[in-house]
């Protein structure tokens, strides 16, 4: 075969189809034992569509036969289970939707499958995406490819695990207040949250509907904008998404960051980092500086207010999107001397404990009585830190900082909510302003608790529909450095079969 069907990146797969020099049908056959084997130590994907990839496949080979160029042709492509594939099983990591079967397709996965992709599966989340580590999936338990005792971040676990294991070429997430980032950071790969309305969120499982976006996980920028370039612009079925025309960024990817000012936002102190992860960001910035950029200072004030602003907009908006899980449209239901009590029952035993929680946290919040006092001014406050961020970006044109404050952690050892919400401090600021972010794999760190190196992420922000500017200059970055290369997934390590064990907690 031309390619190597598991390293290669999907520019490289999909010039080789579209040559025909390796057959998409190659590539799924290649593909398949490497997933399964890889997955019994990850428990990346909760359904695996082998059929279905097969399927894909010859089709793609039809369509290259017949003349067509296919931008992912006989890529292989990873779903996160809060986007519905048609005929296949779609439970956003939820019991109560354990057994739902799709019948239609979400518009994001379906521009990627009509460009070529395979899909190799559905991958796990923490339930209905609310979570920072994957550990709130009711159905199975996900592993960082890196340390299988650590997690893989959330809430888009599956699909960071599965890429960062090359277990799949790129792969969907969604983000509301950092799912794609943080995983990505946690994981070693490239994972970007467009502006807000950019990609339909037609298919998509809401959870907190004015902050959900779905964007590309890939091993490289270069392919993350692939995917984002067919996955971007309006979709008749997704009223928010916008109508705008997508410039392409593949173009703009750029080798160097000569006259580029990034902003530092000063509110984000390296300090308060452990010193080993401080040094790899201050290493970081200075490699921006020497790739040509001049960092500047920037303020948001009101950045220190993102978290609280975040956990009462997007519970309020959970609490009103999940009151369709009533046991008579989707998914579970409990049976009970009537209606309401079928109700109770069914909402009692399908959701689990962080989903249960935010319902009642975003029910209060939206009562009369409270209505102002919570929801109100949290409003205005978000308002407040687009505000900020608007400022910021009169002084420069990217700002950069961490995806997060540590490396992957291990599991249970944020049992505490509390705990798991502040793993979203560098992310939820530009979810509330609705801007384009992604992290970019920046080095790694020993964790205090750990014996290998975990990787890190460098998070790079970006004013509204400054797509372009931002994927261009994090490849100009990642090519300088190229820290993703330097870490190899245990899956991918030899023997890793032998000495890996399987994940006991895996229940799909
Ligand atoms: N960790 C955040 C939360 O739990 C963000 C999740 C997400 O972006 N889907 O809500």
């Amino acid at each position: 075969m031309s390619v190597d069907p598991l390293r290669a990146s999907a520019r490289a797969i999909a010039a080789a189809v579209n040559a025909r020099e390796t057959g998409a049908t190659e590539i799924a056959e290649a593909l398949l034992p490497y997933v399964e084997r890889s997955d019994r130590a990850l428990g990346a994907y909760l359904t695996r569509t082998p059929e279905l990839l097969c399927d894909y496949a010859a089709r793609v080979d039809a369509r290259v036969a017949a003349g067509e160029r296919l931008a992912l042709a006989g890529v292989p492509l990873a779903v996160k289970d809060n986007m519905c594939l048609a005929g296949t099983r779609t439970t956003a990591g939820s019991k109560i939707l354990e057994n739902f079967v799709a019948p239609y397709t979400a518009t994001a996965v379906q521009r990627l499958l009509d460009a070529g992709a395979l899909p190799i599966g559905k991958t796990n989340l923490d339930e209905f995406a609310m979570g920072s580590s994957c550990e709130n999936s009711a159905l199975a338990t996900t592993r960082n490819p890196y340390d299988v005792d650590r997690v893989p971040g959330g809430s888009s676990g599956g699909s960071a695990a599965a890429v960062g294991g090359f277990a799949a070429t790129i792969a969907t997430g969604s983000d509301t207040g950092g799912s794609i980032r943080e995983p990505a950071a946690f994981c070693n790969i490239v994972g970007f949250k467009p502006t807000y309305g950019r990609i339909s969120r037609y298919g998509l499982i809401a959870f907190a509907s004015s902050l959900d976006q779905i964007g590309p996980f890939a091993r490289s920028v270069a392919d993350a904008a692939l995917a984002y370039d067919l996955m971007a612009g309006k979709d008749p079925l997704d009223a928010t998404s916008v109508d705008r025309p997508v410039e392409p960024t593949v173009d703009a990817l750029r080798d160097d960051l000569r006259g580029v000012r990034i902003g530092v936002v000063r509110e984000f102190g390296l300090d308060k980092l452990e010193p080993p992860v401080r040094a790899v960001y201050e290493r970081a910035y200075a490699d921006l500086r020497g790739l040509g950029a001049e960092l500047v200072d920037v303020e948001l004030p009101t950045a220190d207010y993102g978290l609280a602003t975040y956990y009462l907009i997007a519970p309020a908006e959970c609490s009103s999107n999940l009151a369709r899980f009533d046991g008579v449209r989707y998914g579970l239901r409990v049976d009970g001397a009537d209606v309401g009590e079928m109700y109770e029952r069914t909402r009692a035993a399908g959701f689990g404990a962080e989903v249960k929680r935010r319902i009642l946290i975003g029910t209060y919040a939206l009562s009369s009585g409270y209505y102002d006092a919570y929801y109100v001014k949290a409003q205005k406050a978000r308002t407040r830190i687009a505000e900020d961020f608007a400022r910021a970006f009169e002084r420069c044109e990217l700002i950069v900082s961490p995806a997060a404050s540590s490396p992957a952690f291990g599991f249970d050892a944020k049992s505490d909510p509390v705990a798991m919400y502040l793993m979203d401090y560098y992310t939820i600021p530009a979810s509330l302003a609705g801007l384009p972010a992604l992290s970019v794999p920046c080095g790694s760190a020993v964790p205090s608790d750990g014996a290998r190196p975990m990787p890190l992420g460098l998070q790079m922000m970006a004013p509204l529909f400054a797509e372009r500017a931002l994927l261009g200059c994090a490849h100009a970055y990642e090519q300088a450095t190229k820290h993703a290369d330097k870490l190899t997934p245990l899956t991918m390590q030899p023997e890793a079969t032998t000495s890996l064990r399987a994940p006991s907690g895996n229940v799909a």
